[in-house]
C-alpha cells in the first residue's frame, strides 16, 4: 500500500532486513535498524517525512471500512499518524524486549500526563517518588488532585519498604531514577515486585538511562516514559516524548492518547528518528566523558560532593551497578559553603557551558539548581549551593580547564 517510490520491492527490502528470531540482536544494532520498515521507507534509508492530515478514500465504502476496522499502522485521518511517526514509535518499541507498543508525544511532560491518566481515575492513589522531575510532582498537585486522585510522596530509597504505603486504594507506583536534580538511584527489581504482588502498575520515567541503558519493559516496569526531548532527539531543537507499554498495557494508553488528541509532527518523527541512530555512540561518550568530569571534581577544592550513580558517594550506587548497562551525562556537584552570589560566578563565567533548561543534546550546559525546594517526604541539608551540568561532546580537558577556572572564581567569593 505505501510505496510510492521508485526502488526495490518491499518484499525484497523486507528480505534483506529481517530480523532472524534465532539471531537476537544486540542493543547497538537495534537502535540503527529499528523501524526501518520497507513499506514506509521505500528503499531511503531513514523513513521520509509523510505529512498529511487528510487521507483520500476512492469510495464511501472505502472510507466508511477504514473507520470500522484498527487504525494502527494504516492511513486513516492525520492524527492517527503517517509512517513517519510509526516508524519512529516502533523503533522504540523495538528498543525495549518485551514491549507491546509505544505512543509519542509533543513533549516528555505530554508523556507523562497521558501515562498517567491511562491508568488513574478518581478515588485512586499515586504513590510518587520523592526527586521526581518538578513538573510530575506539581501534576499530581494540581491536575490529578482535581480528578480526585491523591498523591503521596515516598523516599527514593524506600526499595522493598514500598509495601508498607501500597494500600487499598493505591493504583500506581511513579519512579523516576536515577532522580532528577540528585540522582538517588531506585530498587527498581524490589519495587516492582512489591507493586505486582498487590497488582499495582508502575511506571518509570527512563529518562536518564533511555532504554539502552536500562530496559525497563523487560525488567518489569509497565510504562517506561522518555523525555525523547533529551537523548533520542539529541540535538537540542525538538520536543518529545514517548511512552512504551509492556505487556497488555497498550491498549489503555492508545485509548486516552488519543481521546486526548495527541500527536507528533511527521518532521519533529523524522528527527527524532534522525537522532535515534546514533544513540549508542553518543551514549557512550556523554557517559565516559561525565565519568571522567565527575572524578575530577569529586578531587577540587571547593566541591563537597559529587552526585552521580557511578561513584560510590550516590545514594544506591550498588543498585546502579546491579541495574544499569552505563551512565549518561548528567549529574549534579554540591559546592563546599559559597551562597547564590559565588555560585553565580562559577557558572556566569564559564565558556564551554551553557546555561539554560533541558539535556541530552551535544552540547555542555550547567544549571543551578535548589533540590531542597521540591522534596515533601524527605528532606536535604546539602552543604551548599549545587549545579546541574550536562557533559557534551566536546574535549573534557576544555571542559574541565573551564570548570577549573570556575572553581577559582567560586573560592574567591566564598
Ligand atoms: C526534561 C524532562 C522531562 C520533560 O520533558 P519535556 O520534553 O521537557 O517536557 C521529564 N522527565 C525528565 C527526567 C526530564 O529531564
Amino acid at each position: 500500500m505505501f510505496a510510492p517510490f521508485a526502488g526495490p520491492s518491499p518484499a525484497a527490502m523486507a528480505h534483506r532486513m529481517s530480523h532472524d528470531p534465532d539471531q537476537p540482536t544486540r542493543p547497538a544494532t537495534r537502535v540503527v535498524q529499528a523501524g526501518r520498515r520497507p513499506e514506509w521507507t521505500g528503499g531511503i534509508v531513514n523513513t521520509p517525512v509523510w505529512r498529511a492530515s487528510t487521507i483520500l478514500y476512492p469510495t464511501v465504502a472505502d472510507l466508511r471500512a477504514s473507520g470500522a476496522r484498527d487504525t494502527h499502522h494504516r492511513l486513516f485521518y492525520g492524527r492517527r499518524g503517517t509512517p513517519t511517526q510509526w516508524s519512529l514509535a516502533d523503533a522504540l518499541t523495538e528498543m525495549e524486549p518485551g514491549a507491546e507498543g509505544t505512543f509519542l508525544y509533543p513533549s516528555g511532560v505530554a508523556a507523562i500526563a497521558a501515562a498517567l491518566l491511562s491508568v488513574l481515575s478518581p478515588g485512586d492513589e499515586l504513590l510518587c517518588v520523592d526527586s521526581a522531575y518538578d513538573p510530575t510532582r506539581s501534576m499530581a498537585d494540581t491536575l490529578l488532585k482535581r480528578f480526585g486522585i491523591t498523591t503521596r510522596f515516598y523516599d527514593p530509597m524506600i526499595g522493598a519498604g514500598i509495601a508498607g504505603l501500597i494500600g487499598e486504594r493505591t493504583r500506581a507506583i511513579m519512579l523516576e531514577s536515577p532522580g532528577s536534580l540528585t540522582f538517588e538511584v531506585q530498587d527498581i527489581p524490589a519495587i516492582v515486585a512489591a507493586a505486582k504482588a498487590r497488582g499495582v502498575v508502575t511506571l518509570l520515567d527512563n529518562t536518564w538511562a533511555t532504554p539502552l541503558l536500562f530496559p525497563a519493559i523487560e525488567r518489569g516496569i509497565d510504562l517506561t516514559i522518555l523525555a525523547a526531548t533529551k537523548y533520542i532527539v539529541g540535538h537540542s531543537d525538538v520536543m518529545m516524548g514517548s511512552v512504551t507499554a509492556g505487556p497488555g498495557r497498550f491498549a489503555a494508553l492508545r485509548d486516552t492518547s488519543f481521546q486526548l488528541g495527541q500527536v507528533i509532527s511527521p518532521d519533529d518523527a523524522w528527527l527524532g528518528s534522525r537522532g535515534l541512530r546514533t544513540l549508542a555512540v553518543r551514549l557512550r561518550q556523554h557517559g565516559e566523558s561525565a565519568l571522567t568530569i565527575a572524578r575530577w571534581l569529586a578531587e577540587q577544592p571547593g566541591v563537597a560532593r559529587v552526585l552521580h550513580p557511578a561513584l560510590p558517594s550516590c545514594p544506591g550506587h550498588d543498585s546502579f551497578m546491579r541495574d544499569f548497562r552505563g551512565a549518561s551525562g548528567l549529574f549534579s556537584f554540591v559546592l563546599d559553603g559559597g551562597g547564590e552570589a559565588a555560585r553565580a560566578a562559577l557558572i556566569d563565567g564559564l565558556a564551554h557551558f551553557g546555561i539554560g533548561y533541558s539535556w541530552g543534546g551535544f552540547e555542555s550546559l550547567a544549571l543551578p539548581i535548589d533540590p531542597a525546594r521540591h522534596r515533601s517526604a524527605t528532606r536535604r541539608d546539602d552543604a551548599g549551593p549545587v549545579i546541574r551540568l550536562h557533559i557534551g561532546l566536546e574535549d573534557t580537558d576544555d571542559l574541565i580547564a573551564d570548570l577549573d577556572a570556575g572553581l577559582a572564581r567560586f573560592r574567591a567569593l566564598r
